[in-house]
């Protein structure tokens, strides 16, 4: 990422995933500037949502043919956990 400021290359400081999206912080060595970007969705948030589609397919067959039904029964793992929770939640399952 190039700075903003002053147009040098910036150096990635951070990656985090928290909020189901990719986000990358990037600071600049020469005037100090920081900044971000999303970089998408996040590989575990992709692999959850697949799992939802797959499970909310699979209680509903005809969901995709009728989205706007009112009243579709919610997967029990969506909110209200928090970003956190899920985050954790997701490398519980895997082990
Ligand atoms: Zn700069």
């Amino acid at each position: 990422m190039i700075c903003a400021q002053c147009g040098a290359s910036m150096d990635q400081t951070d990656k985090n995933t928290f909020t189901g999206r990719v986000i990358r912080e990037y600071l600049c060595r020469g005037c100090g500037y920081t900044d971000w970007e999303d970089d998408g969705v996040a590989l575990w948030q992709a692999l959850e949502d697949l799992q939802e589609k797959h499970e909310a397919t699979a209680h509903e067959p005809a969901a995709n043919a009728a989205p706007s039904q009112p009243d579709l029964p919610q997967p029990a793992q969506f909110p209200p956990a928090s970003p956190w929770q899920r985050l954790t939640g997701f490398f519980r399952r895997k082990e």
